[in-house]
């Protein structure tokens, strides 16, 4: 048993008030607060420096790094598989440097998330927890299938489509059938891909998806901008609302009562924003604003919203510290960037990286993302007080202290101490 006693804890939604000791059997957290008994193997006094879920992004594609966003390539036949599969483990390891203990997938080519899953379970790589996503699911002649159709699709990079319910409900079994455990559907436009029409599936297609995949335990995400698709897709089950950039107070209200979760990713639409290259992407200030005018709105009714945004690089040439390169400390960035909304907080912005994405991440009974007992052991140890300085979240180098997978320490900067060995 390990036990981290000393610490100040920040739980998944506030700061507990006092010091704290937090123990650790195995892959659980058992107690907190519980005196280390007899059985504690490894106790680490961590002198008041935070204990907390470690970080989770909940829109992540491993494998987007290299890709060029003007070339007209399509995503995912940028490079080889197996580089590709060589990007997602560095991804990894930049996650796990940056505090983050879990991802939840947000598309990916070649099985990448499901591939990584098997290499982190079997030892030969450190890596998060993943809930592994595939393909991105779409229509013939849809937004991500029109162009470049001299190029055949035999070899599908990053998008697969196929058209009317039956051919859907196959897609997404042979998806299952790969490790996907979160469907990604390509619902609608928007959101930087322009389309002359919202719609991008039709109606009993997503039916079909959502369908298909809950009757095997899979959740569904979509690709979503348009109210009135936002709305539909809702309706339809969808679990995950990506971007969802007209999101109002009626969605809102929808989204509350099922219990979706919502990735704002706004960062991305910053990015086109600050490149000049956002009314060729389909995006306006207007848009960005009214987002980030309505997130409030959306945590004080209760949507589950959450971290994560389309980290790829693409604008590293074009932004200086382009804040969605994959480089070790930039996933952190985010809870900075949307604490300073009016009327959001730092407990609210960080509940989303941690208690709101455990509810994805893992499937109930499952707890993960929360510092209590019977909770997955995936935490970090940061020096100082992330809710008093968010930027601590994007300075790992400097700020954290250990990072926690399964009850395992993957990293530990934490000051030598000496070591109880009582069996
Ligand atoms: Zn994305």
């Amino acid at each position: 048993m390990l036990v981290l006693v000393n610490a100040t804890v920040f739980d998944g939604r506030e700061l507990l008030p006092g010091r704290h000791a937090v123990a650790l059997e195995d892959d659980r957290i058992v107690a907190v607060d519980a005196p280390p008994g007899d059985e504690a193997d490894d106790i680490i006094d961590v002198d008041g420096m935070t204990v907390m879920p470690g970080l989770i992004t909940c829109h992540l594609h491993p494998d987007f790094y290299k890709f060029d966003i003007f070339s007209g390539e399509k995503p995912g036949k940028e490079l080889p598989p197996g580089v590709m599969m060589a990007i997602g483990v560095r991804t990894c390891r930049v996650l796990l440097e940056s505090g983050f203990t879990g991802y939840v997938g947000a598309s990916c080519a070649h099985d990448i998330d499901a591939s990584l899953k098997v290499a982190i379970a079997q030892g030969i790589i450190p890596g998060p927890r993943i809930r592994a996503c595939g393909h991105h699911i779409g229509t013939t002649g849809d937004m991500n299938n029109r162009s470049r159709w001299w190029k055949p699709y035999a070899t599908p990079g990053l998008d697969i489509c196929d058209d009317g319910p039956d051919a859907m409900r196959k897609l997404v079994r042979q998806e299952i059938s790969r490790g996907v455990e979160t469907i990604k559907i390509f619902a609608g436009a928007g959101h930087g891909i322009p389309s002359r029409t919202a719609r991008n599936m039709a109606r009993d297609e997503i039916a079909a998806v959502v369908a298909a995949a809950h009757e095997r335990g899979a959740r569904v995400r979509a690709h979503v901008a348009d109210r009135e698709m936002i709305l539909e897709c809702i309706a339809l089950g969808v679990d995950v609302i990506d971007h969802g950039d007209e999101v109002d107070e009626e969605i809102i209200d929808k989204m509350v009562e099922a219990g979706t979760f919502w990735v704002p990713s706004l960062v991305y639409l910053w990015s086109l924003l600050e490149v000049g290259y956002a009314a060729q992407f389909g995006v306006t200030p207007e848009l960005y604003e009214h987002v980030r005018r309505v997130l409030p709105t959306a945590q004080r009714a209760g949507v589950r919203i959450l971290v994560g945004d389309d980290y790829s690089g693409v604008f590293r040439h074009l932004i200086k510290d382009d804040p969605l390169d994959h480089q070790v400390g930039n996933y952190g960035r985010e809870f900075a960037y949307y604490a300073e909304i009016d009327g959001l907080t730092p407990a609210d912005v960080l509940s989303w990286g941690t208690s709101n994405a455990g509810q994805l991440l893992v499937d109930p009974p499952a707890t993960v993302g929360a510092i209590e007992a019977g909770a997955m052991a995936d935490l970090i140890v940061i020096d100082g007080n992330p809710l008093d300085d968010l930027s601590l979240l994007a300075r790992p180098d400097e700020a954290l202290r250990a990072v926690i997978r399964d009850g395992e320490l993957v990293i530990d900067r934490l000051p030598p101490r000496p070591r109880s060995t009582a069996t």
